[in-house]
């Protein structure tokens, strides 16, 4: 079923002057629930004002954004709400933090959305074990954590909402390869036991290969497309065009099966490649 969907969205920042800039022109999506998606585009695309339009953050310039059927705008007294339903994590959300305690921290939202005590504190701890944060940390100030820490801790307060849409915007910039890993599959471990949907805005289509079933893809303030991951990666040479690259895994892939080593396609992550030489391997000694 259909948690989000716009149409003919468009939004043009500074309207009727000289800086006017269409950054989203006539979008029309139907998002499912439970869905893990990925978010690519160029720099500029419209990736970070068509996220904005989620959550009622901007209003559209023309167009319709609607969530379980109502258009948010309908009426601005249920904007509040919406932004309980669909959550949004910045780049860099530990400069948000601001409470004593991280336990604090993480609660914030939940006190917002008016929960009582008890189903706070198991909403919180509950979020804290998901993203694999130590009970001792709940207690410390958010500013002694390391920056992975801080950053989970900022992640965790939008989760506890148990929003049914959560937008992460590049919520592994700045770590290491190993931290990135482990965010991201925390972050798919949530999503599927929330059933949630959650959009991941990445410049990484390693990252994006692995953890993800559908992509968006932005163009110039046009989708160039919504579909299953993996059929965008066999369009390698459109997403050239837009500037964007298939993983390396895949064109090493590619590269292989022209010289005529029978790989099959689809192979954009590691692991399945792995899996896919290996299997040649023991057919070839097999046959030996
Ligand atoms: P992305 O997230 O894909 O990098 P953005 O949505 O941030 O793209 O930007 C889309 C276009 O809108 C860009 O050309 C950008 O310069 C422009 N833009 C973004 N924010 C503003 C703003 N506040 N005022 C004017 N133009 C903006």
């Amino acid at each position: 079923m259909a948690i989000l969907k716009t149409e003919g969205l468009t939004y043009t920042y500074s309207a009727g002057t000289p800086f006017e800039k269409t950054a989203v022109d006539h979008v029309d999506l139907c998002i499912e629930e439970d869905t893990m998606i990925g978010v690519i585009g160029h720099t500029g695309s419209g990736k970070s004002t068509l996220m904005q339009h989620f959550n009622g953050l901007l209003q559209p310039t023309s167009g319709k954004v609607l969530l379980n059927g109502q258009d948010i705008w309908a009426d601005k007294a249920k904007l509040r709400d919406v932004r309980f339903q669909v959550g949004l994590v910045f780049q860099y959300p530990e400069y948000q933090l601001f409470e004593e305690t991280v336990a604090k921290d993480i609660a914030f939202g939940c006190k917002n959305m008016g929960l009582g005590q008890e189903e706070i504190k198991s909403r919180v701890l509950e979020t804290a074990d998901m993203l694999g944060m130590e009970r001792e940390l709940l207690e410390r100030s958010p500013f002694s954590l390391s920056g992975g820490q801080k950053r989970r801790a900022a992640i965790a307060g939008v989760m506890a909402m148990r929003p049914k849409v959560l937008i992460l915007d590049e919520p592994c910039a700045g770590l290491d390869p190993k931290g990135r890993n482990l965010m991201l599959s925390q972050i798919r471990d949530y999503q599927k036991k929330t059933q949630s949907t959650v959009l991941l805005v990445s410049h990484s289509m390693e990252d994006v290969a692995e953890f993800t079933e559908k992509l968006l893809v932005m163009s110039k303030a046009k989708l160039f497309c919504y579909e299953d991951t993996y059929k965008v990666f066999r369009r390698a040479d459109e997403l050239r065009q837009l500037g964007l690259r298939v993983p390396q895994i895949a064109s090493v892939m590619q590269s292989l099966r022209k010289k005529g080593v029978p790989l099959p396609e689809d192979l954009y992550t590691v692991e399945s490649a792995r899996d896919a030489v290996l299997a040649l391997l023991r057919k070839g000694a097999a046959s030996c």
